[in-house]
């Protein structure tokens, strides 16, 4: 099972924010009810235009799930904005709701932002979507833009034209000049939650958050260094207490990850020669229905 996520997250791994989902682990949840529905499962998931009703629930891994009872976050609120309204995706568990309300909250207290301008979320109903994103499909996953809120009276049109900021160069080994000491406290604030499971952002920036860092550095466990992610950052929440048909992500290594992060660096500055012994990544079609859990037929049809 784990492989085979690994293998799906690779092959998407052609844009930011879709390879931040492999490493897989627990146990896996999949029933056999819908062994053989070949079904393209992003075009299911991608019409459904409502959450299903009943109790909230996240249905296996963050690359291989769906959710049900998912919550809407609210367009705008006190401290936030959800952007590009037009994808449908400011959908998530509750826990997620709520963490982002908080994490807003606290961004509105820092010079320069009124909030937090929240991008992809998930679907309705989770699972897998047609563009962008092997990751996001049970609602604990959220994309955070880098760009400090002015305001948070954004029209919807605003919402769809406006982007946000690079805050990286050179491929992400370093931070550039719109990396500001508020990205860092938010970052921080972001990962000391305990509802967080980790958090994907360019490796530059962890370097940059390890070399500042002061007083208690645990919260730089939780930074991970990935692909992309320099113009929004990926929290990703951990599995609900309770929600048992929720798989488990494979704990992060011990420590700071700071060697690593400056490894990652390393690499991008001189690539490393390509493993002569890597396994070759087979071709693979779509996800099908048949890849995620068996409850995630009940969860698209039920009304
Ligand atoms: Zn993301």
């Amino acid at each position: 099972m784990v492989r085979i996520f690994a293998a799906i997250a690779l092959i998407l791994s052609l844009a930011s924010c879709q390879t931040d989902s492999s490493g897989g682990g627990g146990e896996a949840t999949v029933s056999t009810q819908n062994a053989d529905d070949t079904r393209v499962a992003k075009y299911l998931f991608g019409a459904v235009t409502t959450p299903s009703p009943g109790s909230s629930a996240p249905y296996g891994f963050y690359s291989a799930g769906c959710q049900a009872g998912a919550q809407a976050l609210p367009e705008t609120g006190p401290t936030w904005q959800a952007m590009r309204l037009s994808r449908n995706r400011n959908w998530g568990q509750p826990v997620l709701v709520d963490y982002l309300q908080d994490l807003s909250a606290f961004a509105a207290t820092q010079p320069g932002w009124a909030g937090l301008y929240v991008g992809d979320m998930s679907q309705p109903r989770g699972g897998p979507m047609a563009s962008g994103h092997a990751s996001h499909q049970i609602g604990l996953d959220a994309d955070v833009w880098m760009l400090p809120p002015q305001r948070l009276n954004l029209t919807r049109e605003e919402r769809e034209s406006i982007s946000s900021i690079q805050t990286d160069r050179t491929d992400g080994a370093y931070t550039n000049s719109s990396w500001t000491p508020q990205h860092e406290a938010i970052l921080r604030e972001a990962a000391s939650d305990p509802r967080v499971n980790r958090i994907f952002i360019f490796a530059g920036a962890k370097v940059e958050m390890c070399a500042n860092a002061t007083g208690d550095r645990s919260w730089l466990h939780k930074i991970r260094p990935w692909y992309g992610h320099n113009f929004h950052f990926h929290v990703r929440l951990n599995c609900p207490q309770g929600a048992r048909y929720c798989e488990g992500q494979d704990p992060i290594p011990p420590g700071d990850g700071c060697a690593d992060a400056q490894q990652w660096v390393n690499n991008i500055l001189n690539p490393p020669p390509p493993d002569p012994n890597a396994e070759p990544v087979e071709p693979r079609g779509p996800v099908t229905m048949a890849d995620l859990p068996g409850q995630c037929l009940d969860v698209l049809g039920s009304d």
